[in-house]
């Protein structure tokens, strides 16, 4: 029991309900220990006691429940920090739309302990390209490059797909499990920040009224899309052009005739891709052309029907169902600044959605500024922190449109005649290459250059620097215990703490480094010390929370350590190297800079 605030009840997330009282929003720090560190989850401070139906109390508020408003709760929601989510919408959106999923953003959903979307998602299908009336396919390919099989350091390799409604399903499930209902028919007027707090005027429908509240909030991340009032109210400008004239369509189907296991495409025009998410005969509409009035179509069924037909010249395929549909204006923009002062934006507030890796980006946005404003919030970190979430994404949010809009350029100067290489896209999409090196938080003390570097660029083992991707290493066998037990290190990173993996080859060094790390909150750290290869008879270092044998030779291969050496790497809640250094120096030179 921590006692006082007698209005503030606490429940341990997920299964165990024990109450506790807390003193102030620093009990936030306590963490529950468990046999395995990685499980321990942060407390969860869910409602004001005797009121359940009542808001929930959070000091931020999410505005709008897309993937990136969803994903930032959740991260927020593991970090032991309330959230409340508010959507303006009256229902949850309908339709397939951002269905595709990088293998980055796999691994973001698996740190995340969502694994219904890696259960549920699914290869992209092939790609079918035809002539109009054409029943025989021109070619079949796949649309990003063959399908291959996972390696060690990267167990999410090949690009799926999963209805973005769907995602966000499974997203909503683990939320409520923090108590974090989306509030449905709330929707944020306007917001003005203040020295302490942030203002905000929200409006709620419900069964059929509508009132209006001043409410007060520590901080507020808009996730309210490319329209948002969150942006408006930072006075940021949202560079770059709308393209008017290459309006698309986008929408839901059930056809007949076609066969449901591959990508239709009639030139760049009209393509139907086939999805189980929709069941038998499922099809997900993307259809661009020149000139076409797109808004008519979405409202105009008949009209939709006739332009589709004229294109295909398939009269034999029988549109049998149009179960969402929806015009969608292609922006080539980005916001100037992603926050300021105790409001962010994060998502399709901050960037616009051309390319399909509008969705990846935004969860990886939210990932990123999370994990820092849930340390900042629990006065762990300087608020200076908070800066390098702008600095960090602005980089790759440039050239993530850069690539975006080239695709964009080749699919509208393209025709009905136009062949599936068109769409192909490289290594780059898959977004394990998107990296913070240039970022004033990473240390590396291995030489490597960071600043200027590509923040999109794809690597290859042995390229590893700090402010990269954290590679993934299976095979991790237990130093002490049946050796059969073995983990990895994607089963250790989780995104409320930090992990120090020392790779060494015995205990004396190892034992400085954990000693150095006892001066940092134990609740923000996870030290995992890996022997090499082989390594045996070695005695059990005292406060590490894994000691582990490189079993496979794989952390040590991706992490570039050669045996006998000792090397030190700080991976962040996001799963990116913030550290690579040799030993205690540069430990601290990066927590100096990310704690306070
Ligand atoms: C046709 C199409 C295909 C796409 N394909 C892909 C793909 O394959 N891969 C990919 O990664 N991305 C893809 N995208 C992009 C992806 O859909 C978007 O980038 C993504 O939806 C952005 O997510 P978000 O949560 O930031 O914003 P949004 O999804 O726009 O969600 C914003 C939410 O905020 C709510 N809201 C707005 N204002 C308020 C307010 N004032 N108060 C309360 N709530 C508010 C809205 O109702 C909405 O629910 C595609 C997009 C389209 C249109």
């Amino acid at each position: 029991m921590l006692c006082a605030m007698p209005d503030l009840r606490c429940v341990v997330p997920p299964a165990a309900s024990r109450e506790i009282r807390l003193t102030s929003w620093d009990s936030l720090r306590v963490i529950f220990k468990s046999p395995n560190p990685a499980s321990c989850q942060p407390l969860q401070i869910i409602r004001v006691s005797g009121m359940s139906d009542s808001p929930i109390l959070a000091p931020v508020l999410v505005v709008g429940a897309g993937l990136s408003g969803l994903v930032a709760a959740l991260t927020l929601a593991k970090n032991g920090i309330p959230v409340r989510v508010v959507e303006r919408n009256l229902e949850h959106r309908k339709g397939q739309r951002g269905a595709g999923i990088a293998p980055r953003t796999l691994e973001l959903y698996h740190f995340l302990e969502v694994p219904e979307i890696e259960k549920h998602a699914t290869l992209l299908p092939l790609v079918q390209t035809y002539h109009p009336g054409g029943v025989q396919p021109l070619e079949t390919l796949p649309m990003m490059g063959p399908a291959s099989d996972p390696t060690p350091s990267c167990p999410y390799i090949n690009y799926l797909a999963l209805g973005q409604d769907i995602v966000e399903g499974y997203l909503r499930e683990q939320l409520a499990k923090y108590s974090c209902l989306v509030e449905l028919g709330a929707e944020v007027l306007s917001l003005e920040q203040h020295a302490g707090h942030v203002e905000v005027r929200l409006a709620k429908t419900q069964g059929g009224h509508r009132t209006e509240k001043l409410e007060r909030y520590d901080w507020v991340i808009g996730a309210d899309g490319a329209r948002g009032v969150v942006r408006k109210h930072l006075g940021v400008t949202f560079q770059g052009e709308t393209r008017q004239e290459d309006d698309m369509l986008v929408g839901d189907f059930r056809i007949k005739g076609l066969d449901d296991q591959h990508w239709h495409m009639w030139g760049t025009i009209v393509a139907f891709r086939a999805t189980p998410d929709l069941g038998k005969n499922g099809f997900v509409l993307f259809a661009n052309a020149r000139g076409i009035d797109m808004k008519k179509l979405a409202a105009d069924h008949d009209a939709l029907l006739e332009f589709l037909y004229s294109v295909i010249e398939r009269k034999d395929l029988i549109i049998e169902e149009v179960y969402w549909v929806s015009e969608f204006r292609p922006n080539v923009r980005m916001a100037n600044k992603f926050g300021e002062g105790r409001v962010f934006i994060v998502g399709g507030s901050v960037h616009s959605p051309t390319g399909g890796q509008g969705g990846n980006s935004s969860v990886q946005d939210a990932f990123n500024l999370s994990w820092k404003l849930a340390l900042v919030m629990k006065g762990l970190s300087p608020p200076s922190l908070l800066e390098t979430y702008n600095e960090e994404r602005i980089p790759v949010i440039a050239e993530m449109l850069k690539l975006t809009t080239h695709l964009l350029d080749k699919s509208v100067e393209a025709d009905r005649a136009t062949t599936g290489k068109a769409f192909e896209r490289g290594q780059e999409y898959f977004m394990l290459g998107v990296n913070y090196r240039g970022s004033r938080i990473v240390v590396d003390e291995f030489g490597a250059q960071t600043a200027g570097a590509n923040p999109y660029v794809y690597l290859s083992a042995g390229t590893l620097q700090a402010g990269d991707r954290a590679p993934d290493s299976p095979g991790l066998e237990p130093m002490f215990g049946p050796r059969e037990e073995h983990t990895s290190l994607f089963d250790v990173f989780r995104p409320w703490y930090h992990t120090v993996v020392i790779f060494t080859n015995g205990p004396s060094q190892a034992r400085s480094t954990i000693s150095a790390l006892k001066k940092y909150p134990s609740t923000t750290i996870r030290s995992v010390l890996v022997y090499p290869k082989g390594s045996s008879g070695v005695k059990a270092v005292e406060g590490a929370d894994f000691q582990l044998i490189d079993g496979g030779g794989h952390a040590y291969e991706w992490y570039g350590v050669v045996a006998g050496t000792t090397k030190v790497v700080v991976v962040r809640p996001d799963a990116v190297v913030g550290a690579l250094v040799g030993g205690i120096d540069g430990l601290q030179q990066y927590f100096g800079q990310v704690l306070l």
